[in-house]
């Protein structure tokens, strides 16, 4: 397992570039690659199969519909930052499949139904797609597999989105470990992270007339509704991994940036990448390794590959626990008795709770589809810890903004948070993570004179204070709900 493919990569030897050796008796096996959340070229392990046992191939994304649908609490499940997030990740996919003489056909629709009217019309023998963990996902695969039966249409799937393949680790994913630091141990009996893949250089496209990519507005959004903190696709991906890694050495102090949440430098920012499939996160492990052997090595460059196993736990715990990470009770199916106060969800999702630290945090979030970690934890242990609300309200309001959205990802650290983590004291973090308080002032503008301590608690302002830098509270910047009390011990310390 030494990373000899980092070379491989650099060499762009691609599995395609065997093709031109195909003889035309095999022509008769066309395939359907259909990409999900894959959409890259580098280090894909559905797209390398498929190259390598089809003659031509027809590469295919859906555009769910039902991805769109309106939820219960009267907003859409995808927000209009991750789907122009997902647009334009489906641009730069299409336009470097072009580059190697592909394509990609885009259609708005179910995988099953545009899958099988695809298969049908070309005869398709096998169609090739990436393996997911949670339960929709599954569900689209169960049913794609379910209506190829009938035609005869084999259906591969391979695992894309893992630092560690299934069959690589020495438990059965059913038996993952409850911890994180079990987990690891773990991980440490003979677990490998495999080489790259090569990225292929041409391609064996099957002729057809290919389908552009669709526009906000194909799926009722305003063209001008989505502002991604972070632009879409490979290219970008590959740039700003070159980029927090080799160009700035960001990495270096990334241990010690990584909990701020002020600018785009303090942590890799490669997580939306991650979640669309743009980066593979074996490609940011061997770029790690390569730059602890060039540059440095040092307890950051290890504490970035600590924080990418935290997302390899989810995934595993996901594929563990299914459907349970949805429940209200957690995984561990704790009983609870959730508010369901809709008026007091509103505030929060808003950016109104009267705590800067958070309102920022959700403010930012709600303009550009990202809040840093810092932000999240202290957002889900206050929606669940301090307002009592039913968290899985919140995890679906993350599920909808978040250019990063990730099943396990978001559903299992809100159940962390919600449900097993102590609480987080949002007034105390500002203080700690936001001393001068600019994070605040950058988005909250009507705070934009209030100094510590009274940014991290404006309530605490006399009419005074008030007047002095021009904030009227429940005027001009609400304030808080009457709160439980757990914050008071930070209120007292501030002030
Ligand atoms: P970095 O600090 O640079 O970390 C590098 C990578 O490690 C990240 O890109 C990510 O893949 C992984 N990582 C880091 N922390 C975590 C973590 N706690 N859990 C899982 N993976 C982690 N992350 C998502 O990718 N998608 C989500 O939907 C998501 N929802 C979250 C919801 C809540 C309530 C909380 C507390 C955290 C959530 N996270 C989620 C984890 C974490 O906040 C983000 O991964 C991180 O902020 C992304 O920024 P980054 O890429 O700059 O991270």
């Amino acid at each position: 397992f030494a990373p000899k493919a980092n070379s491989q990569h650099s060499l762009n030897l691609g599995g395609a570039s065997l093709l031109g050796k195909k003889t035309l008796h095999s022509m008769s096996k066309p395939g359907l690659l259909w990409f999900r959340k894959d959409l890259r070229l580098h280090d894909n392990p559905v797209l390398h199969r498929a190259l390598a046992e089809s003659d031509t191939l027809l590469p295919v994304f859906c555009l769910d519909p039902r991805w769109f649908r309106e939820l219960p609490l009267g907003f859409r499940k995808t927000g209009a930052h991750r789907l122009a997030f997902l647009l334009q990740s489906l641009t730069d996919l299409k336009k470097r499949l072009k580059g190697i003489g592909g394509d990609l056909h885009i259609v708005i629709g179910q995988p099953e139904e545009v899958i099988t009217k695809l298969v049908r019309a070309h005869g398709v023998q096998t169609v090739y797609a990436q393996r997911d963990i949670a339960w929709e996902e599954q569900q689209d695969e169960q049913a794609v597999q379910h209506a190829l039966a009938p035609l005869g249409c084999n259906f591969e799937r391979e695992w894309s989105h893992l630092l560690y393949h299934p069959d690589d680790v020495s438990f059965a994913p059913e038996d993952t470990a409850a911890t994180f630091k079990t987990f690891r141990k773990h991980l440490r009996q003979g677990s490998k992270v495999r080489p790259l893949l090569p990225t292929p250089v041409t391609f064996p496209l099957l002729e057809y007339t290919y389908a552009p990519v669709p526009s906000m507005e194909d799926v009722g959004f305003k063209a001008t509704a989505g502002q991604p903190a972070y632009p879409g696709g490979e290219t970008a991906a590959l740039e700003r991994l070159q980029y927090y890694f080799f160009d700035s050495q960001l990495l270096t102090r990334y241990k010690w940036t990584r909990n701020q949440s002020l600018g785009s430098d303090y942590s890799s920012k490669f997580s939306p990448y991650l979640a669309y499939g743009c980066l593979s996160p074996r490609r940011v492990y061997w770029e790690n390794k390569k730059y602890e052997r060039e540059v440095k090595k040092n307890v950051s460059t290890y504490w970035l590959i600590f924080e990418l196993k935290w997302r390899e736990f989810f995934q595993y715990l996901g594929m563990k626990h299914g459907n349970r990470m949805f429940f209200p009770g957690g995984i561990k199916e704790r009983a609870h008795s959730w508010k369901k106060d809709e008026e007091l969800f509103r505030r929060w999702q808003e950016g109104r709770t009267g705590i800067p630290f958070l309102d920022a945090h959700m403010r930012q979030l709600n303009q550009t589809g990202f809040m840093s970690n810092r932000g999240r934890v202290n957002h889900a242990s206050f929606l669940a810890q301090e307002y009592g609300i039913d968290w899985t309200w919140g995890a679906a309001w993350f599920e909808v903004q978040l250019i990063d959205y990730d099943v396990c990802s978001n559903w299992l650290n809100w159940n962390v948070q919600a449900t097993e983590q102590r609480f987080t004291n949002a007034i105390w973090q500002s203080r700690k993570y936001d001393k001068k308080g600019e994070f605040v002032r950058h988005w909250l503008p009507e705070l934009e004179k209030v100094p510590p301590p009274y940014c991290y608690a404006p309530f605490l302002m006399d009419e005074a204070a008030q007047n002095e830098y021009g904030v009227h509270i429940g005027k001009d910047y609400p304030a808080p709900e009457p709160l439980s009390g757990k914050l008071e011990w930070a209120v007292k310390r501030v002030s």
